[in-house]
C-alpha cells in the first residue's frame, strides 16, 4: 500500500456529516505538499490545486507566448462519515439519537461510540438486548437505540446538549489482504485521491476536492458545482461502494468484488458516468494493466452525480473503491483494490490530454 498510515489516521478521524474537523485536518496535512494551492470553502470542503504545466505558443508575429494549461478537471473523495445527532436526553441519562447519513440499526447494538460535546468527547456504548430476554421477531430502528454514558440524568444533561453529534468508536486494523474499520466509505477514497496527488504529473489543472456532507445528498459537491470558482473540463469522483460477495447473497447482487480491482462506475442511483469517460478510464486500466471492474450499483450515490452539473453539463466519470460491510463499524476494503484506484486515478491526470471533449 502507498501509505497505510495515512489510510489509518483517516479511518480513526472522527467526522460526522457536517462536523468534519478531525479528517479536514488529516486531509489538509497530508495534500498541502502535494498541491500549488490549498483553500477551505464556507461549507468546509478542502481544495488543493496543482496547476497544469505551462504551455507556449507562437502569435503571427513570431513571438512566443507562455500560459497554463487551459484544461481543468475537478476530482472529488467525500471525507464525512455517517453518524448520530443527539435528540434527547433521558431523564435517566440516556441519549437518543437521529442518523445523519444511512444506517442499517440492526448493527448497532453493543457499539462502542464517542459522544462530541462543546467541551470534549465523552465515551459512550449503545445498548443492547441479553439474548435471554430478547424478543426473537423484534425488528429495530434508530428510534429504539440509546446510549449508555454511564452517568445518571442530572449529569448526562450537564454535560451533553441536543444537537452534539455522536460517532462510532472503532479503530481500523488489517484484516489478511484488507483494512477494516469505520469510515472507509469514503475515506478509502480520500485515501486514493491524495495518495494519485502526490504521484501523479498531470497534464491539466487539477482540483483535488474532500468534500463534505455526501452522506446526506452530495451537498458539499453541490457547492462546488454551482459555484464559479472552476470550469472543468472532466469531473471524477472517487467513492466507496457495495461489495456484498459474502455467503448467503447471489452473484448477479454482488455489485462489485473485492480483489478484483477499481470499479469504474456505470451507474448509480446517483449518476450515469460519460461513456466516453468511462471507455477512456477504462483504455488507460487495460493499457497500464491495472485491475479494474465494472460496477452498476442501483442503491448508492456519489458525489459525480452533483460535479456532472458544474457550469453546465461536464464529461463526469466515478472510480470505486469496493467496500464490504457498507456503513459499520468493520467496512472492509482490499489493499490491492486500493493500489488499483490510486495507479488509475494518477494515470488518469496525466493523461487528460488523450480526452477531448
Ligand atoms: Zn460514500
Amino acid at each position: 500500500m502507498h501509505d497505510r498510515d495515512l489510510l489509518f489516521a483517516l479511518s480513526a478521524a472522527q467526522g460526522p456529516v457536517g462536523y468534519e474537523d478531525e479528517p479536514r485536518t488529516v486531509v489538509r496535512e497530508a495534500l498541502e505538499p502535494a498541491v500549488d494551492r490549498l483553500e477551505t470553502d464556507a461549507m468546509g470542503n478542502v481544495i488543493g490545486t496543482v496547476e497544469g504545466p505551462s504551455t507556449s505558443s507562437r502569435t503571427q508575429s513570431g513571438d512566443t507566448v507562455e500560459g497554463s494549461s487551459d484544461r481543468e478537471v475537478v476530482v472529488a473523495a467525500h471525507m464525512d462519515e455517517i453518524g448520530f445527532m443527539v435528540t434527547r436526553i433521558t431523564n435517566d441519562g440516556f441519549l437518543q439519537l437521529d442518523s445523519l447519513g444511512g444506517w442499517n440499526a440492526q448493527i448497532l447494538r453493543a457499539q462502542p461510540v464517542t459522544v462530541h460535546t462543546a467541551d470534549g468527547t465523552l465515551p459512550g456504548v449503545i445498548g443492547a438486548e441479553p439474548a435471554h430476554t430478547r424478543d426473537e421477531d423484534d425488528l429495530e430502528d434508530i428510534d429504539d437505540l440509546a446510549v449508555d454514558l454511564g452517568l445518571d440524568g442530572d449529569d448526562a444533561a450537564e454535560r451533553v446538549s441536543v444537537g452534539d453529534v455522536v460517532t462510532l468508536d472503532t479503530q481500523p486494523r488489517e484484516l489478511g489482504n484488507c483494512v477494516t474499520g469505520k469510515a472507509l466509505d469514503d475515506r478509502a477514497g480520500v485515501y486514493a485521491m491524495i495518495a494519485a496527488a502526490r504521484e501523479a504529473e498531470p497534464d491539466a489543472t487539477v482540483h483535488y476536492c474532500a468534500t463534505v456532507q455526501e452522506e446526506v445528498g452530495l451537498r458539499g459537491a453541490r457547492a462546488i458545482a454551482t459555484g464559479e470558482e472552476f470550469d472543468p473540463d472532466l469531473v471524477i469522483a472517487l467513492d466507496g461502494t457495495l461489495e456484498r460477495s459474502v455467503p448467503g447473497v447471489a452473484p448477479e447482487d454482488r455489485i462489485t468484488t473485492l480483489g478484483d480491482g477499481v470499479g469504474i462506475k456505470r451507474k448509480d442511483a446517483s449518476v450515469i458516468p460519460s461513456p466516453d469517460v468511462v471507455a477512456w478510464l477504462t483504455a488507460i486500466a487495460e493499457d497500464k494493466g491495472i485491475e479494474h471492474q465494472r460496477e452498476v450499483a442501483w442503491n448508492i450515490g456519489t458525489d459525480t452525480g452533483s460535479l456532472q452539473f458544474e457550469g453546465g453539463a461536464v464529461a463526469s466519470g466515478a472510480l470505486s473503491v469496493p467496500v464490504r460491510y457498507h456503513h459499520s463499524p468493520v467496512e472492509t476494503a482490499h489493499r490491492e483494490d486500493l493500489n488499483a484506484t490510486v495507479d488509475l486515478l494518477a494515470a488518469a491526470v496525466s493523461r487528460t490530454a488523450e480526452f477531448s471533449t
